[in-house]
């Protein structure tokens, strides 16, 4: 099976390294400025207004859908980071404005729209939007707002206040002086700007260019659906068992309605795939109602929830729809014959609602150990009853090593209890691979 050489260090190095830039850009901003300072506080509120500019810069970076970043970082860790920067950035650009108006209160003149109309616009505009953007990502579900409409007005907010933050620093001019510190601020938005192009505009409208065909679509157990998806005048994909791809089916109208499935299917079944998708919100409740014969398209493939080339034993603790991606992993190792010794501890609601749970238990070999563990057993049920708790993964997990690979997927309130079992029982981040399906 094809495995990944992981780094450990990853998620740290790739802060440490925004940190740089951050940094960076102050430094840009702070050599050869001409000026005498105008006290400490306007100073400061100055430059924590950079500081919350370059951090919006690169929040497109975060999202730009980078497959290698994707590999290395993994996606749930990049867009937990993408959410936390997001705030801090906004906490940093409301500081700038406080901090100059309390230090200089005559600097709220440029609010007043009677001294300079396009000035108190831009300024008002950029609030407004701050506030819209905090108020629709905060609050997403009870606004009634879908995914993918919150996602397009997320991200032309995002433009909307870099763009009047460039403006703005241009204007100001202070410590923007020299033509080459102009083109640094000017490209370094370019760039941004071309990020979220590339990732919402261009991407998408690549992946056209390599159409998939529906061949089948199956009912899973679990209100689920399988997709089976061959590719179309192209060799498909090459991906790791554990990996997803962003699907897109043929009649959205939008380029941006793009959904991330896991693929379910083993490796060895390359080029074709298949997806097993669960219903759940607009998108995915109408996923049986797919023809086959419809066009796909996919980009991808993404992520680290894969089994890494010093693997020796592998333990899967998953809940109801996030069975899929270790569907593919043990698929893959059964058709291959591998030996690596494997765990499957599977939460689900009810039997009825295993998907896959007949599978894998009629072709479970003798390296594996599948505990199903049904929160509403029927009667007469052997196994495991309730739900995935600390003492039933102490009854479950085989002893540790430096060996054991251990992935986590399933609904939050579960990868929550999993997750900080595991930090007690001493198990390193380093050898724990998490995926989080909701990460709006
Ligand atoms: C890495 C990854 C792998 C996944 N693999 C599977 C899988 O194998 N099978 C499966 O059934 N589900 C999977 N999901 C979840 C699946 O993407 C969502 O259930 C689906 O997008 C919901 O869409 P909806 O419009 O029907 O539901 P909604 O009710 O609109 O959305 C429910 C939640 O799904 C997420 N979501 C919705 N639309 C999108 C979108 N366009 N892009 C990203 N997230 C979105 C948001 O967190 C949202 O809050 C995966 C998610 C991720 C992040």
């Amino acid at each position: 099976m094809p495995r990944v050489s992981r780094f450990p260090h990853s998620l740290i190095i790739t802060k440490a390294l925004y940190l740089g830039l951050v940094t960076l850009a102050l430094v840009v901003a702070a050599a050869g400025h001409p000026h005498p300072g105008r006290g400490f506080a306007v100073e400061l509120g100055v430059g924590i207004g950079f500081v919350g500019f370059v951090m919006l810069a690169c929040q497109f970076a975060l999202t730009a859908k980078f497959r290698w970043l994707s590999r290395v970082v993994g996606l749930d860790d990049l867009l937990h980071f993408h959410r936390q920067i997001g705030f801090a950035s906004l906490v940093f650009i409301v500081l700038h404005v406080g901090i100059l108006l309390a230090a200089q209160p005559e600097y709220v003149r440029y609010l007043d729209p009677r001294v300079n109309i396009p000035r108190a616009l831009a300024l008002w505009t950029v609030l407004l939007a701050l506030a819209t953007l905090l108020v629709t990502t905060v609050r997403r579900t009870e606004l009634g707002l879908s995914y993918e409409w919150w996602r397009l007005g997320h991200g032309l907010l995002a433009f909307l206040i870099l763009f009047i933050g460039l403006v703005h620093i241009l204007q100001v001019g202070w410590y923007v002086a020299t033509p080459a510190k102009q083109a640094f601020w000017i490209g370094g938005t370019l760039l941004a700007v071309g990020l979220l192009v590339w990732t919402r505009l261009v991407k998408p409208f690549r992946t056209r260019r390599r159409p998939w065909t529906v061949t089948e679509v199956r009912r899973e157990r679990g209100r689920s659906w399988t997709l089976a998806l061959e590719p179309r005048g192209h060799e498909g994909i090459s991906f790791h068992p554990g990996q997803f791809v962003w699907l897109a089916i043929e009649d959205s109208p939008l380029l941006h309605i793009q959904h991330p499935f896991s693929i379910a299917s083993a490796a060895t079944e390359a080029p074709d795939i298949e997806l097993t998708i669960k219903e759940l919100g607009d998108h995915t409740s109408r996923i049986g109602e797919v023809e086959p014969g419809t066009s796909a398209f996919l980009d991808g493939p993404f992520g680290d929830f894969v089994l890494d080339d010093n693997a020796e034993e592998a333990v899967f603790i998953v809940g109801g729809v996030g069975i899929t991606p270790v569907m593919s992993i043990l698929r893959t190792l059964r058709r291959e014959g591998a030996t690596l010794p494997r765990t499957l501890i599977y939460g689900v609601p009810r039997v009825d609602e295993a998907t896959f749970l007949d599978e894998l238990e009629e072709e479970a070999t003798t390296h594996e150990s599948i505990v199903p563990v049904v929160e509403d057993p029927p009667a007469h049920w052997q196994g495991e009853a309730g739900r995935v708790t600390p003492e039933l993964l102490d009854r479950h997990l085989p002893r540790d090593h430096a060996g054991v690979r251990y992935f986590v997927c399933g609904p939050e309130p579960m990868m929550d209890v999993v997750e900080g079992h595991l930090r007690r029982r001493d198990i390193p981040l380093s050898r724990t691979y998490s995926e989080r399906f909701n990460i709006a």
